[in-house]
């Protein structure tokens, strides 16, 4: 196994430029892989990603599996053969007719359906074994779909160099092996045939649009005594609020910003006595994390950081809305709708860093009103009076810059970083202050 990610580790450290030394890149490989048992892409990638490099300098390729492939994944290299292949005419909306080819992939963990949107550099027959670079994927009908698109190259290769697709006997399931199990505090986004323990806090359902056919998709809120995720299930499994289940060949992916556990007819439910994980009330807290764990796991739901409120952000304070969008007016403007009168509301974006790593805290009207103890109206006079909202700006800064806060909420992560909607927040200063008294008070008393 060392010697097989040895090419990795080099790989993973020349791209940070040498700044993390091999041994650490090495143990934290080893951790992303044994620990939250996401696909060696992934955890490359992350690894790159999480000291501030860029993933496209990764140099050594690595051939996926289609058993790993999970949806929403934006380059994945792969050796395949063609089990169906077969040409259809599309008419993409806004864009004139044209030929698609489609079928089906196999290698030998799975087959999964592709589209190749684009035409090929070369044509492509049943039975052909290709090498492909820069595919894609994506949810189709709840299951994963392999794309080729402009980026994607094919390059044909022996028949020899992959043995056949042999289904797992007795079952139709594209997961093979053993799922792994693991804590939700562990899911991290890409991890594939994982099993889950955990009771349903609660259940939920929307439909959404899957070409034109709409489908039922059967979410919720999950926890162990580790945490709480959100899941989609793709098929109705007849989850029920309260139950205990075991969710076995589930994936992880993000929705929304924020990882969630996904399954769908690749997986099996089993219901657990009530007693199997702990009970509703006591599995209602929120977890403390730290900023640099919410980076690794790609954001969380319902959990607690705390840190020091470094900064606010430009935005924060009297804002106006454009009554249409919601957008926040720069200069009387909104960016789509032009010139409009703006509704006001109240606002911080703070930055908000815990030692490890710093996200935005964003803390909508009621919060701000309480931590400001003021209401909007009170605030829209001061700005008034002042003939600028720089004065509500200014207040906030000298009630919020250099205190310790703590705040829960879900953490979401995208390009920008990570942000947290805070639910509710409270200024630890508060308890600095009352010790301080305490202990003034005990000094005090102990005076002659
Ligand atoms: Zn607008």
């Amino acid at each position: 196994m060392k010697e097989e990610l040895a090419p990795h580790v080099s790989d993973i450290t020349r791209a940070l430029g040498g700044k993390v030394s091999e041994q650490e890149i090495e143990k934290e490989l080893a951790s992303y892989l044994n620990v939250y048992r996401v696909s060696l892409d992934t955890a490359k990638r992350s690894i790159v990603k999480k000291h501030g490099g860029n993933p496209a300098g990764l140099a050594v390729g690595i051939n996926r599996t289609l058993r790993e492939l999970v949806p929403g994944e934006q380059s994945v290299n792969l050796l395949v053969r063609l089990v169906s292949v077969n040409e259809k005419d599309v008419t993409p909306e806004g864009q004139g007719t044209k030929r698609i080819l489609y079928g089906i992939l196999s290698d030998p963990t799975a087959t999964v359906p592709f589209t190749a949107w684009e035409p090929l550099n070369l044509p492509l027959a049943r039975g052909d074994v290709v090498r492909v670079q820069n595919a894609y994927t994506k949810e189709y009908r709840g299951q994963v779909q392999v794309n080729f698109g402009t980026r994607t190259a094919v390059m044909r290769e022996k028949p020899d160099a992959l043995p056949e697709y042999k289904p797992a006997p007795g079952t139709g399931l594209p997961y093979l092996g053993k799922p792994t199990p693991v804590r939700i505090v562990d899911l991290r986004e890409g991890a594939s045939n994982v099993a889950v323990t955990a009771r349903i806090l609660s259940t939920d359902s929307r439909e959404v649009e899957v070409d034109g056919a709409k489908k039922t998709v059967f979410s919720g809120v999950l926890a162990d005594e580790t945490g709480k995720t959100q899941f989609s299930a793709w098929k109705d499994f007849g989850l029920k609020e309260g139950e205990v289940v075991r969710i076995e060949g589930a994936y992880v992916k993000a929705w929304r910003g924020i990882p969630q556990l996904s399954f769908d007819d690749r997986a099996t439910v089993t219901r657990l006595p009530g007693d199997a994980a702990p009970a509703a009330e006591t599995l209602g807290g929120s977890p403390r994390m730290w900023v640099e764990d919410l980076a690794e796991r790609g954001g969380g739901v319902d959990v607690t950081v705390r840190g020091i409120l470094i900064d606010l952000r430009e935005g924060s304070g009297l804002v106006y809305r454009c009554p249409e969008c919601r957008r926040v007016l720069r200069k009387g403007a909104c960016r789509i709708h032009g010139e409009v009168k703006g509704e006001p509301d109240l606002r911080v974006k703070g930055v908000l860093d815990d030692g490890s790593g710093a996200l935005t805290a964003v803390f909508n009207r009621e919060l701000t009103e309480i931590l400001l103890e003021k209401t909007m109206d009170a605030c829209i006079a001061e700005a008034k009076e002042a003939m600028s909202t720089d004065v509500v700006r200014d207040e906030l800064s000298d009630i919020l810059v250099a205190q310790p806060i703590e705040a829960r909420g879900n953490v979401t992560s995208d390009d920008y970083g990570l942000m947290m909607i805070v639910d509710q927040a409270k200024l630890l200063r508060v308890d600095v202050q009352s010790e301080a008294r305490q202990m003034l008070e005990e000094l005090e008393g102990g005076a002659p």
